[in-house]
């Protein structure tokens, strides 16, 4: 179930042109030490890719008794048969193998992406679920959708692919019409994409049931990590005849899904009877105005404030 149609109307203030961009994305040289690092660790590196699944592999690692190793995952599935020589596979370790890998030492796998890390080979998953240069997750709601990348990438393809709409600027200014408010499902929502200050947002606002009461709900996630978001604020206002709800917030990161910032009600939550009030006319139709704004929180003021003599 869509909405029936969305006008936008977006107007930029003009400050978000003269902030500094900066894309945390941008692919930097490996520098001399992961060099160093990756060289002599290759080779072993092949050594220790499983050859049936070519997963690395982790303790126990086993082989068979001609010599050829595999993991423990692919191990359970050959059926005691070696997938090299088909001999039969018995129980044995290759615990040289397992000390040459504790002896190495790995640059994180998102090291392309710019994360400078370099890790003992067992703690390197360990990091890696959790590195701050791990690609993001599409943050199209919509779907299950399974792409992954960096912002630029993700912008590109929330546009092309999603045919999500794009805005410039940090206000905005957006109708949300919809002939049946009686339809209210999970799945109905809206994404619009926002460019200032050099980065980019994601505005939701969707229909869903909250209990027994359906809900509309708008709420901003912030293209980046989680530190980066909280050096933003925005707000959402809608209302009518005398009324309004406002709501201000920190824009939550895209790490945290969409289900979960609107299962958090980290948002502007708007009770169905209040949405029908605020459409006027004969409730027959739901017409809600939301605007809004995103800023930059003002944290780091010496950096920001300009001394004439020091600058000029
Ligand atoms: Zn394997
Ligand atoms: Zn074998
Ligand atoms: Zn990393
Ligand atoms: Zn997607």
């Amino acid at each position: 179930m869509e909405l029936d149609s969305i006008e936008c109307v977006s107007s930029s203030d003009g400050i978000d042109e003269e902030e500094i961009h900066h894309h945390q994305f941008s692919s930097k040289p490996l520098n001399n030490i992961i060099s160093s690092a990756i060289s002599p660790a290759t080779s072993v590196h092949e050594l220790l890719e499983c050859p049936v699944c070519t997963n690395s592999m982790y303790p126990p690692i086993h082989q068979c008794h001609n010599g050829h190793t595999l993991c423990s995952t692919c191990k359970t599935r050959v059926h005691n048969r070696c997938p090299t020589c088909r001999q039969e596979l018995g129980d044995i370790r290759c615990l040289a193998l397992e000390k040459v890998a504790e002896s190495l030492e790995l640059p994180c796998k998102y090291c392309s992406l710019g994360c400078p890390e370099i890790f003992p080979y067992y703690s390197k998953l360990k990091h890696e679920a959790q590195c701050n240069f791990r690609p993001y997750n599409c943050p199209y709601a919509g779907s299950e959708c399974a792409v992954v990348g960096d912002i630029p990438f993700l912008v590109t393809h929330l546009r092309d692919d999603h045919k999500v709409d794009m805005h410039t600027g940090c206000t905005f200014n957006h109708r949300y019409v919809k002939s049946n408010p009686r339809e209210v499902e999970n799945a109905t929502w809206m994404l619009t994409v926002f460019n200032c200050f050099g980065q980019y947002f994601c505005l939701h606002f969707e229909a869903f049931q909250l209990g027994m009461a359906p809900v509309y709900m708008a709420f901003l996630r912030f293209m980046g990590d989680e530190t980066e978001a909280r050096n933003f604020s925005y707000s959402l206002e809608v209302g009518a005849n005398g009324r309004k709800l406002i709501w201000e917030g920190t824009p939550r990161s895209i790490r945290d899904s969409h289900r979960k910032v609107r299962d958090s009600h980290d948002g502007l939550i708007i009770q169905r009877n209040m949405a029908l009030f605020f459409s006027g006319g004969d409730r027959k139709e739901l017409k809600l105005r939301v605007t809004g704004r995103i800023w930059k929180e003002q944290q780091n003021q010496e950096a920001g404030v300009c001394i004439p003599n020091l600058c000029s």
